[in-house]
């Protein structure tokens, strides 16, 4: 087998490639480790529970309609780090540059990621850069990790029957700005990325109640992100179609695309399953913090399997775990 573009789509397909990526039999430092294929690791240290994660970053174009490259290097470590309950800490960040890349675009993604760093409340204290010839690599790859403590450890498998499903916005306008952007679309009023540091946002919510699961629908969106949760936990979700907040132009440009807007990837969601007494204070939470004014209940969590979407016009669907996410190189 030779590795092809889908392998990195974040579905079904890279599996394949998962499968032989975690090979590793030490991959467990005490915690959550590789094992667990969470949003990062934990290591229990001198009464602290450590968070740590690693995510690179090879977006096109490096300079998108609501963020760049820097942007989302940031804001993706940050990101998994606080979906494992984790405040983040530290950063490192390592640079792969072609030969010929402009250092005034290297300050422009330096100093986005500099004020999503401040944002988040976390800092970048070590990095390692390296450049490689012309045409060895287009333009720029960012890898950044992270560490972070967590108070409350929280996992992608904790749903349980009874859980009510929340997502903190409309799903789906990352993927849809960075698709409309290349195809040159014009739909009135444009569609930005959703690119956020949402520690923040997390916090608010595990100060209001309590959490059972959450995860950041990335590449392959909320149906891949949605499917992973119910499968870990052994549980069914069931989801109303006319629940699910979705941008109006996000909409048009998914359906001029032929592209599901539930498959594409979110830089600044969240998807969390919690009991049904916390869902109205966590709800509250989530509407007063800036990313979250959008936040809904579009679902609930029963006995059984499979993602099920129950249809506007009073059918019912299975949501899939897509083969990938439809568009590449969309983080
Ligand atoms: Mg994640």
């Amino acid at each position: 087998m030779k590795v092809n573009i889908m392998h990195g789509a974040g579905g079904e397909v890279m599996g394949e490639l998962l499968r032989i990526l975690t090979k590793v039999q030490h991959n467990n430092a005490g915690g959550i480790g590789l094992e667990a294929l969470d949003d990062g690791a934990v290591i229990p240290f001198k009464g602290e529970n450590l968070v740590f994660t690693t995510d690179s970053h090879i977006v096109r174009p490096i300079f998108f309609p609501g963020g760049d490259i820097g942007r989302i290097s940031v804001c993706g470590t940050i990101n998994d780090l606080a979906m494992m309950g984790g405040k983040p800490i530290a950063l490192s960040c390592g640079m792969i540059i072609e030969e010929g890349f402009e250092t005034d675009d290297l300050a422009r993604i330096v100093a986005s990621m500099d004020e999503a760093l401040g944002e988040a409340g976390a800092n970048l204290v070590t990095g390692d850069t390296k450049v490689m010839e012309r045409g060895a690599l287009d333009g720029i790859a960012i890898n950044t990790a992270g560490i972070g403590v967590a108070k409350t450890i929280v996992r992608d498998n904790g749903l349980v029957p009874g859980d009510v499903i929340i997502v903190s916005g409309t799903l789906g306008d990352h993927g849809l700005a960075i698709m409309a952007h290349r195809e040159g679309f014009d739909l009135g009023e444009q569609i930005k990325s959703d690119v956020s540091p949402l520690w923040g946002m997390v916090e608010k919510v595990l100060d209001a109640g309590t959490v059972h699961a959450m995860k950041d629908p990335t590449r392959g969106g909320f149906a891949s992100a949605i499917n992973e949760m119910a499968t870990k936990s052994g549980v069914c979700v069931r989801v109303q179609e006319e629940k699910i907040p979705i941008r109006k132009n996000v909409r048009s440009a998914a359906g001029m695309l032929g592209i599901d807007p539930l498959e594409v990837a979110n830089e600044g969601k969240v998807v969390m399953g919690v009991p049904a007494s916390s869902a109205s204070a966590i709800l509250d939470a989530l509407h007063s913090h800036k990313y979250g004014k959008d936040a809904a209940i579009i679902g609930t969590v029963t006995k059984g399997a499979h993602v099920i979407m129950e249809t506007s016009i009073g059918g019912e669907r299975f949501i899939e775990t897509p083969m990938g996410d439809p568009v590449p190189r969309v983080c």
